[in-house]
């Protein structure tokens, strides 16, 4: 099982976080920066728990990356973002 910190191997252009400031490899912006929120929500756009259980590990390692940082705002930032409710798509 690959953890939310596996980017090694990935192509640019996939907007992966960059540890352990937790920024955008591809545009620098706090991750996940906007673009790659609309990449996440299609490439889990069938399987939304999977996205969730990816998103808290990736809150989970952010918070010990970022220990300094408040972590209301961080469980914002990484899954408060996440669109409730049924898929309507
Ligand atoms: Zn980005």
């Amino acid at each position: 099982m690959a953890g939310p910190t596996a980017a090694s191997g990935s192509p640019p252009g996939e907007h992966v976080p960059v540890t352990p400031a937790w920024t955008c490899g591809t545009c620098g912006d706090e991750w996940p920066c906007a673009t790659k929120r609309d990449l996440l929500l299609s490439e889990y756009r069938v399987d939304r728990a999977s996205l969730s259980v990816y998103l808290g590990s990736c809150l989970a390692a952010a918070t010990a990356d970022l220990a300094a940082a408040p972590v209301r705002p961080l469980r914002e930032r990484f899954i408060g973002w996440l669109p409730r409710g049924p898929v309507t798509s």
